[in-house]
């Protein structure tokens, strides 16, 4: 029976374009997760989209004196090319300003606040006097009580992960002007996470989550542990999607909007819907997100984040779905580590970052997936250095895996026109395949496990042996000398080199694809995305990215067919040369020294991260 997998990806702020460490930390192992399901014929799931709403996109407007429409007009497009270039396989991106959106987030509101979930309360406000408004708590820095980080943000601490309320901060002052804010009362709405907490629990102890990896595990046993208290869920901005007069109305709520982690963490809902009525199918959701419907499918959500976003996957997410009732609840939120570049942390502020619309037409995405893949930050931070970046395309992606299906394809084509008959195999023929046959279960397992590097490991542990299978068995001398053997040889090469561009796919699906072709197939094994135009029932134009993927299984060790004719070959990878370690590190100086004060040398400026 094949499984349903869902796959959630965190919702990007459309505040500023992407960089490598999103795309290494939540971008692309979700796709080679989704990839691989889809190759081993389970129906996957992914979807995601632009969060449109917050402080980070106000900030970015004020600071560049333009709407929040235009900051996110300028943004989302730029996400959408990115992920169609680099073949993140979204079944659907969409953004969060869409009519469907607001009425799932403001039914979801309701029917948590007629399940007792919700309750109302005075809360301190963060007040400025010299602009005589409430600020968002992003527009507060202070002093983290738990840390002592000096640059805690009002809502919740970098270096710690602690969520807290601005007036905890020591020394709270506001970002726009640096001058101390006061604190004022403001009625608000609250997700009450200490009524859900022990049906939180229950869910979280229902199963042995030692498949969680151990970031993600600690801190959610962490927060429970400490206790949970009730959350805001609105807040005093102006930006938004309103909140419906519930339980009473009351004209103090016009003018306030739902906080964004709550409608952000509702859009895996609503995007789901949104796809299922875009593929003519409007209750399909409900195959993923009804509880009953989804446990008899077998449903399991996989939500993929950095780990700054843990809390809000495994703790509140899960409570709002608990306290919605009959919806399905997450499997695993696996989290990522961070990247750092060049030895020092990313930062947007100052523009210490490789922004992938800068390099994702500069080299092949391939090349880009695969350092990425080979070098994530899965279980402990990483580091993109550009002289690393060179090495492993030329020594591993080119120099392994290149190399190899470019020899046997060659010697193929030459000699044979198409895959030849073998001769009889010998001992070191069968051991290869069987190794290589092996491989499928290994690394399906490893992906399974999210266990993405490790996987990818294997793989090329396999072009390896592969490599020294042909330098033993030097089928460009035997060809002279014995064809059958050479024969033999040269079809055992290509079972492998087929079997590992399977294996492969999933982490570099556009050169797969080639090589498919190569080989001589005819379909396609690695669909890639597209954009799409699509009018909102408020008569606004929007985009998205969606496709249509092939889910046949082929996740399986079967013999490329005898006599099927090959392609000519041509080489999958380009030789990057050394003199661009040092082009790129100068554009990344030039790129710091262009930059200050949080905008973008390209005039798109992002939250300082
Ligand atoms: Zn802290």
């Amino acid at each position: 029976m094949s499984e349903k997998i869902f796959i959630a990806l965190a919702w990007p702020y459309a505040n500023g374009p992407l960089h490598v460490g999103h795309l290494a930390g939540v971008y692309l192992p979700a796709d080679i997760f989704a990839r691989y399901h889809r190759l081993r014929g389970s129906d996957a799931l992914m979807i995601s989209g632009s969060d449109c709403h917050g402080t980070p996109i106000t900030l970015c407007a004020e600071r560049e004196g333009i709407t929040p429409e235009q900051v996110i007009e300028r943004h989302h497009p730029s996400f959408l090319n990115t992920f169609r270039t680099l073949g993140i396989s979204f079944d659907l991106f969409t953004q969060t300003l869409t009519e469907n959106h607001y009425q799932v987030t403001q039914e979801f509101f309701r029917r948590l606040s007629e399940n007792g979930c919700i309750y109302r309360e005075t809360m301190i406000g963060s007040w400025t006097e010299t602009l005589k408004r409430f600020l968002p708590d992003r527009y507060i820095e202070g002093i983290c009580p738990r840390c002592e980080y000096d640059q805690a943000r009002g809502d919740q601490c970098d270096r710690c992960g602690r969520l807290h309320d601005p007036w905890e901060l020591l020394e709270p002052h506001s970002t726009l002007d640096g001058l101390p804010v006061t604190f004022r009362e403001t009625d608000h709405y609250f997700l009450d996470l200490a009524r859900l907490q022990p049906e939180l629990g229950a869910w979280l102890q229902s199963e042995d989550r030692a498949y969680w990896r151990q970031n993600t595990l600690q801190f959610t046993q962490n927060w429970l542990k400490e206790g949970l208290r009730g959350r805001a869920i609105t807040r005093d901005i102006e930006w938004g999607i309103p909140v419906p007069a519930c339980p009473e109305d009351d004209p103090a709520f016009k003018t306030k909007r739902f906080y964004v982690w709550f409608d952000a963490v509702i859009g895996y809902v609503s995007a789901s819907i949104e796809w299922a009525e875009r593929n003519g199918a409007p209750d399909q959701w409900k195959e993923w997100w009804d509880a009953r419907e989804a446990q008899s499918a077998r449903v399991r959500s996989y939500y993929f984040l950095g780990k700054d976003n843990i809390p809000f996957h495994t703790i509140v997410w899960p409570a709002m779905l608990i306290g919605y009732g009959g919806r399905t609840l997450p499997y695993d939120a696996p989290a990522s580590e961070f990247m750092t570049l060049e030895g020092e942390r990313m930062s947007s502020s100052r523009n210490w970052a490789i922004w992938l619309p800068d390099i994702e037409s500069a080299y092949q995405p391939d090349q880009i997936r695969y350092y990425l893949a080979a070098n994530s930050p899965e279980s402990r931070d990483s580091n993109w250095s550009w002289s690393d970046f060179i090495r492993r395309n030329n020594d591993e992606l080119l120099g392994t895996w290149g190399n190899l299906a470019h020899r046997v394809l060659t010697l193929a084509w030459r000699n044979f026109g198409a895959v030849p008959a073998p001769d009889e195999l010998r001992e070191a023929d069968r051991r290869l395949l069987e190794f290589a046959a092996e491989a499928f279960s290994n690394v399906g397992g490893l992906i399974e496990a999210v266990k993405l590097r490790a996987a990818l490991q294997a793989i090329m542990a396999l072009a390896q042996r592969a490599n020294q299978y042909l330098s033993e068995e030097q089928p460009w001398f035997l060809i002279k000398t014995d064809r059958s053997r050479a024969a033999s040889v040269i079809y055992t090469g290509l079972v492998v080199v087929d079997w590992l561009k399977t294996l492969l796919c999933p982490f570099l699906p556009h050169s797969s694809q080639r090589l498919h072709e190569l080989l001589g197939y005819q379909d396609v094994i690695a669909s890639l995305p597209g954009i799409e135009k699509t009018i909102d029932s408020d008569g606004r134009e929007r985009l998205v990215l969606s496709g249509k993927y092939d889910s046949s299984n082929r996740w399986e060790p079967v013999p490329i067919p005898i006599g099927q004719s090959l392609e000519q070959p041509t080489p999958l990878f380009q030789k990057l040369e050394e003199s661009v370690i040092e082009e790129e590190r100068e554009r990344l100086r030039r790129q710091t020294q262009g930059n200050e004060g949080g905008i973008k040398s390209n005039g798109s400026c992002i939250q300082a991260s």
